[in-house]
């Protein structure tokens, strides 16, 4: 083989550097970290690297393990040109050909042990199965076997460290590289640890190990000084025979687990190991995780409530609409802007019957009576008119029937109460049906009793507090003449009733030579009352915006104090082989299940408000679209507030991440 340098010792190596240079720019002159590095590390060597503290050890590091680039230089891990690796490719690359050991252990301290060693897994798609059975075997093997479930704060130094280097065998990866492992343990801790990194090395790893311990370094097989960032020193060690006793378990230390024949990690399961550790993170800050909330609840509480209170003042417009009769026109007697009464007779009300689309023709005479049963006495409004009433209006008869065409040719004496009127004549609440009671002194046979159709039953309503009887027989035995206050006139369709409208002014006027009389219908109405409606819901709408904008805000704000603070833990996983878009995903999934969190106790909020939310007389009525509506913002806020925060993580450059405070 060609071994231009004479570093060669025939095989690929595990790392060759040629010139490797590196070059900080502080201020305007560039500072000179690394001075053209030649290095050649064979695989299943031991080195330590030594030197003074600012000389470059870490920077050498973070380039061996593709987490900084070089200024200058060619760099080929394991007989491959890395430097021509997209970032993406260069995450890879790292998750599965090193394992970091760091000083500080850099363990993330809402995870337990398991999970810690386990995450390098998630970034090469190891199936979560898989990758807590490794982790166990693996804590199992540093003499961890009953840790597996604390979290780093509740470990010592020295476990901690443990998880680390079961941390950094997760992958599988060949080259364990060590920045001061041993600095923050004590002499015994650090003789077990690296006595555990030696018993690695037999097993055939390769490890590039930093120190300025010379105790530390003289464990290694080779030796590399540096000083300002070049090289001065690279010989073997005479090894100085370490005791493997330091190490307690060490021959229950088992052989590396292998790594598995790897299935195939779905999207989904990436997705559940996300949301599974955005949970923790969001568990671990509660209370903030809490107020963050609180906007997106009150934003969407807000809506959800809002909403259901204008629905229910909505519907009951509605009824009272077709109470009213959207397809009913009024005529009633008098010519516009005139005090003349005039009238209208049951000729005017036959004239009109055969129009078409005219379902029926409902005249009315109202007139002030006494009614008198055995020693009640009460005075309401008697109203005569045809049969076709109960089919035209929507009431309910609450007992008995009403009179019909028999009873109007027959002029017969019959009358159907009002609800008010019936209580008040029959206090007891008995049958009226078949009683006889006096109208102004006339006889008259009970047939029924009437109320408002989805009026209160206590007869509370003012269309309630009458007495029906046939127009025929008012005509014959109470009043005198008939003149008739009203006709309604039921239209089919409420698309026809300008239509009708015409044909009744033209007919009217043909027979009365005058237009004595007015028609009202109750289009202008509909037309007001839709305005409003639609006037109200922007508002609403707005309204709902502006909170789960406010919300939003509130959430973007916590997600970016959040990547600050998490520095360090978006380092520790980019160097455990975490692509940015598997750190983008990971915080853009924490606002989101914020977001929807408080989607969730928003809507809840608001359906318990709506419960007790009335306008006027309106019950608050809660609908499917408007929770699914603000649910759904929830969501879209998320994304979209969480956004920039977690793009923001994800371009963290690893280096510095990972030296954050
Ligand atoms: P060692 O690990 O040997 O103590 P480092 O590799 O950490 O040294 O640092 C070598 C030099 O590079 C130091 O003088 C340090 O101040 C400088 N340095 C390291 N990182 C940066 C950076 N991101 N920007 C500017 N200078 C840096
Ligand atoms: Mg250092």
């Amino acid at each position: 083989m060609e071994d231009p340098d004479g570093l060669g010792r025939g095989k690929t190596p595990a790392i060759l550097l040629r010139g490797i240079v590196k070059d900080y720019e502080t201020g305007d002159v560039p500072t000179r970290v690394l001075n053209g590095i030649d290095l050649r590390i064979d695989q299943g060597e031991f080195v330590a690297i030594v030197g003074p503290s600012g000389s470059g050890k870490t920077t050498l590091m973070n380039i061996l393990g593709l987490m900084d680039s070089p200024t200058a230089g060619s760099f080929e891990l394991q007989g491959r040109d890395v430097s021509s690796l997209s970032a993406d490719q260069r995450a890879e690359a790292r998750g599965k050909t090193f394992g970091f050991i760091f000083q500080r252990y850099n363990l993330l301290a809402n995870e337990t042990a398991v999970e810690n060693v386990g995450l390098p897994g998630a970034y090469i798609g190891m199936p979560s199965a898989q990758r807590k059975e490794r982790a166990v075997s693996l804590l199992e093997g540093l003499g961890l076997g009953h840790r597996i479930a604390n979290k780093p704060p509740q470990l010592s130094g020295g476990e901690q460290q443990r998880v680390a280097v079961a941390r950094a065998l997760m992958n599988g990866g060949e080259i364990i590289l060590a920045d001061e492992p041993t600095g923050a343990l004590d002499t015994a801790r650090g003789q077990e640890l690296m006595a555990r990194i030696r018993k690695l090395h037999r097993q055939g790893l390769t490890v590039i190990l930093i120190t300025h311990d010379p105790g530390v370094a003289a464990q290694a097989d080779r030796m590399i000084r540096i000083v300002d960032g070049e090289i001065i020193i690279d010989e073997a060690t005479e090894r100085s025979a370490v005791p493997d006793e330091a190490l307690q378990e060490a021959d229950s230390l088992p052989a590396l687990p292998s790594l598995a024949e790897r299935g195939r990690i779905t999207l989904l399961a990436d997705a559940a190991e996300a949301f599974r550790m955005a949970l923790h993170a969001l568990q671990a800050n509660s209370f903030r995780t809490f107020l963050t909330m609180l906007g997106i609840i009150i934003g969407v509480a807000s809506v959800v409530a809002m909403l259901a209170i204008g629905e229910g003042s909505r519907r009951d417009m509605q009824q009272w609409m077709s109470r009213m009769g959207t397809n009913v026109l009024r005529i009633e007697p008098g010519a516009k802007m005139s005090y003349n009464s005039g009238t209208l007779t049951l000729q005017d009300a036959r004239a009109i019957a055969d129009i078409s689309h005219v379902q029926e023709i409902v005249p009315r005479v109202f007139s002030a009576c006494t009614l008198r049963y055995r020693d009640r006495i009460y005075a309401c409004t008697v109203l005569a008119t045809t049969p076709s009433f109960i089919r035209a209006e929507k009431r309910v008869m609450v007992r008995g029937g009403f009179f019909d065409e028999r009873d109007e040719e027959a002029k017969a004496p019959v009358v159907v109460l009002g609800m008010k009127a019936y209580l008040e004549l029959f206090p007891d609440r008995s049958d009226p049906v078949g009683k006889r009671i006096l109208i102004d002194g006339a006889p008259f046979l009970v047939v029924g009793v009437i109320t408002v159709s989805g009026g209160s039953a206590d007869g509370r309503d003012r269309e309630d507090d009458i007495a029906l009887i046939p127009l025929s027989t008012g005509e014959a035995r109470i009043f005198r003449s008939v003149r008739i206050n009203q006709i309604s006139v039921t239209v089919d369709d409420y698309v026809n009733v300008e239509a009708v409208q015409d044909e009744i002014r033209s007919r009217l006027n043909r027979l009365r030579q005058q237009e004595d009389f007015r028609i009202f219908n109750q289009a202008a109405m509909i037309e007001t009352n839709r305005n409003t409606q639609s006037a109200y819901r922007f508002l609403l709408g707005a309204v709902g915006v502006v909170s789960l904008l406010v919300g939003g805000i509130g959430v973007m704000n916590i997600m970016l104090v959040n990547v600050v603070e998490r520095t360090r833990e978006i380092g520790v996983r980019m160097a455990c082989g975490a692509r940015s878009r598997d750190i983008q995903f990971q915080f853009l999934t924490e606002a989101v299940l914020v977001c929807l969190l408080g989607g969730v106790i928003g809507v809840l909020l608001g359906m318990l408000v709506s419960e007790f939310g009335t306008i006027g007389q309106s019950k608050a009525v809660v609908t499917l679209a408007p929770v699914v509506l603000s649910f759904a913002a929830a969501f879209v806020t998320g994304v979209l507030f969480g956004f920039w925060p977690a793009r923001k993580a994800s371009q963290l450059d690893p280096v510095v991440a990972l030296s954050s405070e």
